[in-house]
């Protein structure tokens, strides 16, 4: 095994279906044992990332290197991952026991070892009472967790899933996260899931990597993709960026919808760049406090629980202001409020 940390080396993908370019020179260094999401909205390229990695598809150019070797043109069955397809779904005819242990079996693993993973997994994913079921006779999740447990059955040195969980409600989802986090520690598995659900995508990542047509925009851990997008579409691809026009007013400074905010900027003063601000990052302010803030109007209001989430109409912008519902003043639509702005949750594209 090569000492390096990378785990599979995706170097200069290209894909093109006839005039569709489904991916543009994608080059990602995936850490051993880490778990990465493919992250993006319908029709950028995910799925045919991932099925190019379990080799269901040909890359046009670009090669696949699996710890230091070259896995581009070798078939999927030789390269082994552990897969949760929608089009590899359990078979039906099978009981739970028969489907985990279908992988061990075809690489002729003795009886009594396939026995012996199967009661293991069937704890792992706590349903050890199912075993002699019939598939048909499980719930959504509980086929979902039967789906995991065949892939890693085979112990693949990689584990891929595209949108694993997009079918169960979302109770369930949640639940099936955590325990599918727990699991991939547990195994400590290399793994890679194709959603588009930004939430799973945020909850289960140790590298988020957002896609667009086809082209990687930006692979970093959750959280510096959430407080440094790399550009706006990233900021407002990852929860509700509001995005509003800004120019470098000074040193040091910027002016953002006519409010004077310090904040550090690269660029020469007089340059427009696009800022975006998420919505539980803008405070709202009583009016009697609004001087050298922006001031607004609610058109929107909804009582989230804890939290509400409203619009509020400024200087042409509509933005979405998050906020506790315990520091909400007495608001209703129409209520004029100011708005502050933190420079330290700003971030700033050019335009
Ligand atoms: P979704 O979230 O909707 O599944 P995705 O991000 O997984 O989308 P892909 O399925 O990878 O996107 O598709 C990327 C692009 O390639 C799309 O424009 C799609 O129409 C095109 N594409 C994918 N597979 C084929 C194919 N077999 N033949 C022709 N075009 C294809």
């Amino acid at each position: 095994m090569s000492t390096t940390n990378t785990h599979l080396h995706i170097d200069g993908i290209s894909k093109s279906f006839g005039d569709v370019q489904a991916l543009k020179n994608v080059d990602l260094k995936i850490k051993r044992g880490s778990f990465v999401c493919l992250l993006g909205p319908s029709g950028c390229g995910k799925t045919t990332l991932l099925r190019i990695i379990a080799g269901f598809e040909t890359a046009s150019s670009g090669r696949l290197m699996l710890d230091g070797a070259d896995i581009t043109q070798m078939p999927p069955h030789k390269r082994g991952f552990g897969m949760v397809f929608q089009s590899l779904a359990l078979f039906p005819h099978m009981t739970v026991a028969q489907n985990i242990a279908y992988g061990l079996k075809l690489r002729k693993v003795s009886r009594a070892e396939q026995g012996r993973r199967v009661e293991e997994l069937l704890n792992v994913i706590e349903l050890p009472e199912i075993a002699d079921r019939p598939v048909s006779a499980l719930s959504g999740g509980q086929r979902q967790r039967v789906a995991i447990a065949r892939a890693l059955a085979i112990q693949p040195p990689l584990f891929l899933l595209d949108e694993p969980l997009s079918a169960l409600d979302a109770k369930l989802r949640d639940n099936m996260q955590i325990e599918l986090r727990q699991l991939q520690q547990k195994f400590g598995v290399t793994t890679i899931l194709v959603t588009h659900d930004q939430h799973e995508a945020m909850m289960l990542a140790d590298e988020l990597v957002v896609l667009k047509d086809g082209e990687v925009f930006q692979a970093a851990a959750p959280s510096t993709v959430y407080q440094n997008p790399a550009d706006s579409f990233v900021a407002d691809f990852l929860g509700a960026a509001n995005i509003a026009p800004a120019v470098v007013s000074g040193p040091g400074q910027i002016t953002l919808m006519s409010q004077e905010i310090a904040l550090d900027t690269v660029h020469a003063v007089g340059t427009k760049l696009n800022a975006a601000i998420r919505a539980e990052h803008i405070r709202m302010m009583p009016l009697a406090e609004a001087k050298g803030l922006t001031v607004g109007t609610v058109t929107f209001m909804r009582d989230l629980g804890p939290a509400s989430e409203l619009v509020v109409t400024a200087e042409g912008q509509n933005l979405r202001v998050r906020c506790d519902n315990s520091s909400v003043p007495d608001l209703a639509i129409n209520s004029q409020v100011a708005l502050r702005f933190d420079g330290s949750r700003v971030s700033l594209f050019q335009s």
